[in-house]
C-alpha cells in the first residue's frame, strides 16, 4: 500500500497527499477554493498550509491552475490555509 503523492507548489517536495492541502479552480464561483476532500472536479494542485504563504507571494496560483486567478482572492485563500497551519502543526 502506497499512498498516492503529490507535488506542493510551494517548495516543490513530493509528499504523500493528505499532507497536502488541494486548491481548485470552482467555475461556479470564478475563484479559487479550498478542496478539503480533494475530490472536486477541476484542476487542482496541493499546497502545504505551512508553504501556502511563499505561494501567495510568489504568485504561484494562477500558473498551477491555468487560470488567470484574482490575486487579492487567491491570497486571501492562502492567507487562510497559512493560518489554519498554526493552528494545527503537522
Ligand atoms: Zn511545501
Amino acid at each position: 500500500m502506497t499512498a498516492p503523492i503529490r507535488t506542493c507548489l510551494g517548495c516543490r517536495g513530493r509528499f504523500a497527499k493528505y499532507e497536502l492541502v488541494r486548491l481548485v479552480w470552482n467555475n461556479n464561483e470564478g475563484a479559487v477554493v479550498v478542496d478539503a476532500k480533494q475530490v472536486m472536479p477541476g484542476r487542482g494542485c496541493y499546497v502545504h498550509p505551512g508553504c501556502a504563504d511563499q505561494v501567495s507571494r510568489r504568485k504561484l496560483l494562477g500558473r498551477a491552475l491555468r487560470r488567470t486567478v484574482d490575486g487579492e482572492q487567491a491570497a486571501a485563500v492562502l492567507a487562510a490555509l497559512a493560518a489554519s497551519a498554526t493552528q494545527s502543526p503537522a
